[in-house]
């Protein structure tokens, strides 16, 4: 563990100034669930540079690494992470440019400040974003969406980091994603995304953007990570779990919210493993009554797989 805590050091100290690298940092911090052991080393690159620098150290010495966006689709484990926890929150990985008809925007850029630059420049569009808690890496990653629509629909392209360091530009249409999944963004860093737009008068955009938050309403305030299990076809998951009476159902601090079946709360003091066994209950009662095997949509980190020797 010295030798590995060693190896952390000489890393931090590749960095420069400008990032941010902290030893044990508490992964609650840094998810809307509010749980999760500590990360080994938390890096917030202060560079395109520095994020390759950390992505070549971990290789190097076969240490895990994972990006993560605002937490807001994750489940930290207890234990933690043993490993590298990186967050493209720096502003060098934020920015938002409108031009004519499109976005460029950083993969750390929260959607929320997209739909705000995208109202302010007249473009309309992206509205369906508004009220998710997400970045654009993790609505690439998950194809996030609502209302019918999803990141994918106004995807146009992506600036990526591969594991190997090489930067390269995809076109949407080359990359496969379903329904809250892009698997190609499981083994490659998105750096930033280029959006489709369209020239709309303000008061289009305000119209809609009111129309998407008041979708909000039917969701439960408080800690959770959204919808937790995927819809497994035409009933949505809510519905299931509603159905079977477990709307209150509770483990510990996590509890099936009773304004949205599909949104696990954490009421205070939650853990990891609490809301763990939440979703183990849920999962064997839909299976067992209804035949129906739920998928959680929630990313679950700190059971990763050691990283393959480098070749
Ligand atoms: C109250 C609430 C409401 C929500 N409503 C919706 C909704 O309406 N629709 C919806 O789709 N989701 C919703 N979500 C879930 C969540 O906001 C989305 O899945 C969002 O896209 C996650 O983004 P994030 O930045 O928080 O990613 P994180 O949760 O931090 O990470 C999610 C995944 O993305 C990966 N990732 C993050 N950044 C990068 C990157 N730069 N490159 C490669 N991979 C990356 C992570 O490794 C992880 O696998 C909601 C969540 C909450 C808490």
């Amino acid at each position: 563990m010295a030798a590995r805590a060693d190896l952390y050091r000489q890393l931090a100290s590749l960095l420069s100034p400008g990032s941010t690298a902290r030893f044990d940092e508490p992964l609650s911090r840094h998810t809307t669930w509010g749980v999760g052991g500590p990360a080994d080393l938390y890096v917030e690159p202060g560079s395109e540079s520095d994020l390759l620098a950390a992505l070549r150290f971990a290789r190097l010495h076969q240490i895990r690494l994972r990006v993560i966006g605002s937490g807001s689709n994750l489940l930290v484990l207890d234990h933690g992470f043993r490993g590298i926890i990186v967050c493209l929150r720096h502003p060098c990985f934020r920015s938002i440019e409108p031009a004519r008809d499109q976005l460029r925007c950083g993969a750390g850029a929260p959607l929320a400040a997209i739909v705000r630059e995208a109202a302010r420049a007249r473009l309309g569009g992206l509205e369906f974003l508004e009220g998710i808690p997400g970045t654009v890496g993790g609505a690439l990653r998950m194809n996030a969406g609502a209302m019918n629509r999803s990141f994918f629909d106004v995807l146009l392209r992506v600036r990526f980091m591969s594991l190997d360091g090489a930067v390269s530009e995809i076109a949407a249409a080359e990359l496969q994603a379903g329904y809250r999944s892009c698997p190609f963004f499981e083994t490659h860093i998105a750096l930033s995304a280029t959006l489709q737009a369209a020239p709309s008068p303000p008061e289009t955009i305000r119209r809609l953007i009111a129309l998407y938050r008041r979708r909000r309403q039917a969701q439960p305030a408080g800690r959770s990570a959204g919808c937790t299990f995927k819809n497994p076809g035409a009933i949505s998951a809510g519905q299931l779990i509603d159905e079977l009476g477990l709307k209150g159902a509770r483990v510990g601090h996590a509890v099936v919210s009773t304004v949205h079946a599909n949104f696990i709360l954490n009421d205070g003091g939650a853990t990891a493993r609490d809301i763990l066994a939440l979703l183990d209950r849920i999962r064997s009662e839909v299976r067992s009554r209804r035949g129906i095997q739920l998928e959680p949509e929630v990313q679950i980190i700190g059971g990763e797989p050691a990283p393959a020797p480098m070749p």
